[in-house]
């Protein structure tokens, strides 16, 4: 049950802190998003066409760029009717997103006025934009994406994560940011110091806020519920948890359960396009963001290209069916994923699914030979060691050597260490292999700690 505040905030407060201009899509678009979320397959996809046809007639009038590439391949804007049309249109690379950022901004209304771009841990940061219509989609899609999770606008909650930007913010919108913060009673902890003393006083901001929901950076999540499961300090009934940003890893998911109980949702997005997938009650894959984006899981094979098969490995294609002001049509974020069967849900929803988020594409590893290994296979070893193991961390350099970071659970012994190296010897192959044991591992200057690096 929502308490008072909760109730005043969803009803007075919240619409009363934005500008009239900006509140109303985004609750208008939620209660559209609480009401198609109940919609049949068939009814969410001639949405999404529709939607579609609406977006290229824009992207073949206004984005120049695009138009011409879609031309070269033979298409004309008649030529994409349905949603199996989308296949012919080519995808656009992270690369060439890059490369031709300002190509692709609409030279008509709506203009792209919002400008972001993203850091990329191992490659160049990537720029992109979008318009206000789009931003009140992404903040409606959010808001039902977290509501799957128990979370409502006004309740008290804790986001545990990094500092999404290294600069200060200007102290204008800072202030504005601490007021907002602070009337949605969303309570921001810094998530980049790990030492037993900040996760204290972590657990200190748990007990004060009380929150319903707490948001975190998986791995950062996972860090906080392993020192409260050691400490034996939960005090708390059960808070359901957000994850966000970094790959949610089985051994875990379970670590915060223990700490925090069984609410434990994974969500899917990136920087580019919000929140595009999330974990819904049933906890049974990630729903799709359908209403706001196309989601394709892309099979290449050379120069074809196939959806993947439910339960396939595949690329994750998007095309932000809002975002008029510099499209995302086809966009290949880099990240792999499994597809999931077209069926509906125990929840009750038809709301395409994504069955796990595989990482990104550059934690591919690659043997002596050029072989992909997915990254995968640590995630998998290492839950097997989960007890001998607290915190794992591999990076494979330029040339190809991989450095094997270990957090043992007290002392790790040698022939456990070597028996270790053997095994990820037969999985990639003829590459050289180092293991240094460390006693903490220490997140990049984002708060994000990547369990798997390929440098490139
Ligand atoms: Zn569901």
């Amino acid at each position: 049950m929502m308490d008072l505040y909760g109730f005043l905030f969803q009803r007075v407060l919240y619409p009363g802190l934005q500008s009239g201009l900006k509140r109303r899509p985004t609750l208008d678009h939620l209660r559209e998003l609480e009401r198609t979320q109940w919609c049949s397959l068939d009814e969410l996809e001639a949405l999404q066409e529709r939607e579609l046809g609406r977006l290229l007639a824009h992207v073949f009038q206004n984005i120049p760029y695009l138009r011409e590439r879609y031309r070269a391949a033979g298409l004309e804007v008649g030529d994409v009717h349905h949603l199996d049309d989308l296949r012919r249109l080519p995808l656009l690379t992270r690369d060439e997103a890059r490369e031709h950022f300002a190509e692709r901004r609409s030279v008509a209304p709506p203009f792209a006025t919002i400008d972001k771009s993203t850091s990329g841990t191992t490659g160049r940061p990537l720029a992109f934009a979008y318009d206000f219509g789009s931003e009140y989609w992404r903040q409606a899609t959010k808001l039902r994406g977290y509501g799957w999770a128990g979370y409502q606008l006004g309740d008290p909650s804790i986001h545990y994560w990094g500092s999404p930007s290294l600069e200060p913010p200007p102290f204008g919108r800072r202030l504005k940011e601490t007021v907002d913060h602070s009337f949605r009673r969303e309570h921001y902890v810094d998530c980049t110091e790990r030492s037993p003393e900040a996760l204290d006083r972590v657990v200190e901001r748990i007990r004060a806020v009380k929150p319903k929901v707490i948001v975190c950076y998986a791995q950062a999540g996972a860090a906080l519920a392993r020192h409260v499961n050691a400490t034996g300090c939960r005090d708390w009934s059960d808070i359901n948890v957000i994850c966000a940003a970094e790959r949610l890893f089985q051994s875990d998911r379970s670590a915060m359960m223990s700490a925090f109980g069984p609410g434990v949702f994974e969500t899917y997005g990136n920087r580019e396009v919000m929140l595009i997938a999330a974990e819904c009650e049933a906890h049974a894959g990630l729903h799709q963001s359908m209403e706001n984006l196309i989601v394709e899981v892309v099979v290449r094979d050379g120069d074809r290209q196939r959806l993947a098969e439910p339960g396939e490995l595949g690329e994750v294609a998007i095309t932000d069916l809002h975002n008029y002001g510099a499209p995302f049509v086809r966009y290949l974020t880099g990240d792999l994923a499994v597809a999931h069967a077209n069926e509906r849900c125990a929840c009750g929803r038809w709301l395409s699914r994504l069955e796990s988020i595989e990482g990104r594409s550059t934690e591919t590893l690659r043997d002596a030979q050029g072989n992909p290994v997915s990254g995968m296979f640590f995630s998998v070893l290492m839950a097997y060691l989960a007890d001998k193991v607290r915190e794992f961390q591999v990076i494979q350099r330029r040339d190809n050597a991989i450095d094997l970071r270990l957090v043992p659970v007290g002392k790790l012994d040698d022939s456990l260490l070597q028996a270790i190296k053997d095994h990820i010897g037969k999985y990639v192959p003829g590459v050289p292999l180092r293991s240094e044991v460390v006693s903490e591992l220490l997140p990049d200057r984002t708060g994000k700690r990547r369990v798997v690096v390929v440098e490139n």
